[in-house]
């Protein structure tokens, strides 16, 4: 009699002891998968496998439920096979045996393959009993996750229809992952052109400081302040009412960091200076009545600084605020934007602008970009949105929930 059998709720643990006894070490998923699949069939489910060996198993919606959201519950089949030296166990056969101490779970000598053992269980559990109120469900299985997640990777495409996921891998006891900081990288070169300014314009250093910074995936729920994007935004805003050149912008400097600081440096005609600055001032003033609860640190910088001579063609700085939206702004919808500077290599005579992104919208946002700078004229006046109105339009044209 197994230690688990008594255990609430009964279900689950009776699946965890089915689990525990297949052999599934990563890369040897065939004894779980087939288990799986003879589950789906004995319950009357539907399910689909891939060619890299993945597994979904597909629940209707319960009686009343079925205008709900479809729910993908996420687990990996495979786990890590660790022994302690002395102990002899096969793990292309043995089930892992069980001990309890007080009332926590152990193998003995073994790994446990709770990670993923566990999600597998719950999804099981969940499958199987109709007690249970639930919109639909499609159930995903992965395989060999602990080695580089090629199975999650190698997903095909018409394997899920579900739009809402929760992985069902945690490390933390207590915590249900529903979402993740992502890791893909977008980056995106602007070419620009240079050209050269009249001698009497005068040179100004626009620079945000003070902001708080932190991890890009870890805290950006906090909604902290991004120093490129709130450069994008200060940019945008003054050159609705002043003629600026824009000879230099940098900001950020780490993959992983939200952006603490940026700077942009302009030139303009010196009647304009007193206007520019004032406007500039009650941007920065809006702009930390916003963030002040989360970056009270926040502030702008202008000084003076040399006229350079030459700086980005209109043209370019309309391709770096992009036409109808800062390009900036649009790219970091998400918070994302992680680095920005003007290339200092010359590829032929050419700059290049370098973006570089976290997020996905990105790649979708360039493409509007491009859109915009193919045909100026589809929109007469540029209006300047909030965030929360772009992110609602970009996730809308992803078709994201
Ligand atoms: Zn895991």
């Amino acid at each position: 009699m197994s230690v688990i059998e008594n255990l609430e709720p009964k279900l689950l643990w009776k699946y965890f002891d089915d689990v525990r006894k297949i052999p599934r070490c990563s890369k040897h998923e065939e004894k779980i998968r087939e288990y799986l699949v003879n589950f789906a069939k004995e319950q009357k489910l539907d399910y689909k496998t891939d060619k890299p060996g993945n597994v979904v198993i597909t629940k209707p919606a319960s009686p009343g439920m079925e205008d709900k959201p479809i729910v993908i519950l996420q687990s990996h089949m495979d786990m890590v096979c660790e022994k302690n030296s002395d102990v002899e166990h096969d793990f292309s056969k043995d089930p892992i045996k069980l001990k309890i101490k007080g009332d926590i779970l152990l193998a003995d000598g073994t790994t446990l393959g709770a990670d993923d053992g566990i999600g597998v269980a719950t999804s099981l559990a969940i499958l199987e009993d109709r007690t249970l109120k639930h919109g639909p469900i499609e159930a995903l299985f992965t395989v060999d996750e602990e080695t580089g997640l090629t199975g999650a990777f190698a997903l095909e495409s018409d394997m899920l229809s579900g739009k809402i996921m929760l992985n069902i891998d945690s490390e933390d006891f207590g915590i249900l992952t529903v979402g993740c900081a992502g890791g893909g990288d977008t980056k995106i070169k602007l070419p620009i052109k240079k050209e050269s300014i009249d001698k009497n314009l005068i040179g100004l250093s626009i620079k945000i400081s003070g902001l708080r910074g932190g991890h890009s995936g870890v805290d950006i729920h906090e909604q902290r302040a991004n120093a490129i994007k709130l450069l994008s935004r200060i940019l945008w805003k003054t050159s609705q009412n002043h003629e600026f050149y824009l000879f230099d912008i940098k900001g950020g400097d780490k993959h992983n960091a939200i952006p603490r600081e940026s700077y942009a440096k302009v030139c303009l005609d010196s009647n304009d200076k007193d206007k520019f600055l004032s406007d500039i001032k009650s941007e920065e003033k809006t702009i930390l009545a916003e963030v002040k609860s989360i970056d009270p640190k926040f502030k702008v910088n202008v000084e003076s600084i040399d006229n350079p001579n030459s700086a980005l063609t209109k043209e370019s700085k309309i391709s770096l605020g992009s036409v109808k939206e800062p390009t900036l702004t649009l790219l970091d919808s998400k918070g994302e934007t992680k680095e920005i500077k003007i290339a200092e290599k010359l590829e032929k005579g050419k700059y290049n602008i370098e973006i570089e992104s976290a997020s996905r919208i990105a790649a979708k946002a360039v493409e509007m970009i491009q859109k915009d700078l193919d045909d100026p004229n589809s929109d007469e006046k540029p209006a300047y949105r909030t965030d929360q109105e772009w992110e609602k339009q970009l996730k809308s044209s992803l078709n994201w929930p």
